[in-house]
């Protein structure tokens, strides 16, 4: 990822009280903790302050720091769930193409350094242009609440064998 300045921007909105991704575990799939999907061990939610439509967040439920800390389990549904992320923003955004990534501890840039999460970035022709001048104002086509809606029967549907 290539936005520090926008990282700095996110990490002074994130109040570090307990863990906002450990709270979302626990809440359970809605929109007020922005989760989209819990699997076994692996879960999905949206960026609280996303750099483009559509942001979103695939990480363990356990809360750990470093790739190096999953297990074989879990690194394979992580996985997995990044592929899953990938195909719904892709039928559901119609985006041509995306950024994905780590920032691992907080030197990284990482805002919550504590609990390892992949950032999967939908990305169009020619958002780079707008983008600088528009992200530090915060204009986004969606709300938050309209992206939740929009993905959110995805994923009601990949695992029916779970529900
Ligand atoms: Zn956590």
């Amino acid at each position: 990822m290539s936005r520090p300045d926008r990282y700095r921007y996110v990490r002074r909105l994130i109040v570090p009280e307990g863990c906002v991704f450990c709270k979302a575990r626990e809440t359970g799939v809605g929109f007020e903790s922005l989760n989209l999907y819990m699997g076994e061990t692996a879960m999905l939610v949206l960026n609280k302050y996303p750099y483009n439509n559509g942001h979103l967040l695939v990480l363990p439920q356990r809360h750990v720091g470093s790739l190096l800390d999953l297990s074989e389990k879990e690194s394979l549904e992580l996985y997995a769930l990044l592929r899953k992320a990938q195909a719904a923003l892709l039928k559901v955004y119609n985006c041509s193409g995306f950024n994905i990534g780590i920032n691992q501890g907080a030197v990284s840039g990482a805002g919550i350094p504590d609990h390892l999460h992949w950032h999967i970035v939908p990305r169009w022709a020619g958002d780079t242009n707008f983008f600088p001048i528009l992200a530090e104002t915060k204009v986004q086509a969606e709300s938050l609440e309209q992206t939740y809606e929009r993905l959110l029967p995805y994923f009601r549907g990949i695992d029916d064998d779970q529900r």
